[in-house]
């Protein structure tokens, strides 16, 4: 399954930041190209799963789909690309190279202080 393993990538820089802070994760947000074929809601499934037992167990995930574009290679025309299909408007030849859609970000990392060290009352 792409998406749990995708998860278990993610979650050693999650938890890296959360040490570094002391702090808990309470959501974080992928950047996620459409290239990529994510499945937002399978992505944060996958990511609660590896995720229990540690700094980051419950943190909601979010998933910030970025569009696919691409530049005409003869134009230079810089147009959106529907279905996968790379074909530029002006020219009507598919000669393009992708500029955005392949992105695979950790964008942000929202994180709550553990201020309340639990304190046992002995
Ligand atoms: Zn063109």
């Amino acid at each position: 399954m792409h998406e749990l393993s995708l998860a278990e990538a993610i979650l050693p820089s999650v938890l890296a930041i959360a040490e570094e802070h002391r702090a808990r994760v309470m959501s974080l947000t992928i950047q996620a190209g459409a290239l990529q074929m994510i499945v937002a809601e399978s992505l944060a499934m996958g990511f609660l799963a590896v995720a229990e037992g540690t700094a980051a167990e419950g943190a909601r995930l979010i998933v910030e789909p970025v569009a696919v574009t691409a530049r005409c290679r003869r134009c230079e025309l810089v147009f959106g690309v529907e279905d996968s299909i790379f074909l530029c408007p002006d020219c009507h030849v598919a000669d393009a190279e992708t500029v955005t859609g392949n992105e695979l970000v950790l964008l942000r990392v929202e994180l709550e202080p553990c201020e309340s060290m639990s304190s046992t009352t002995s």
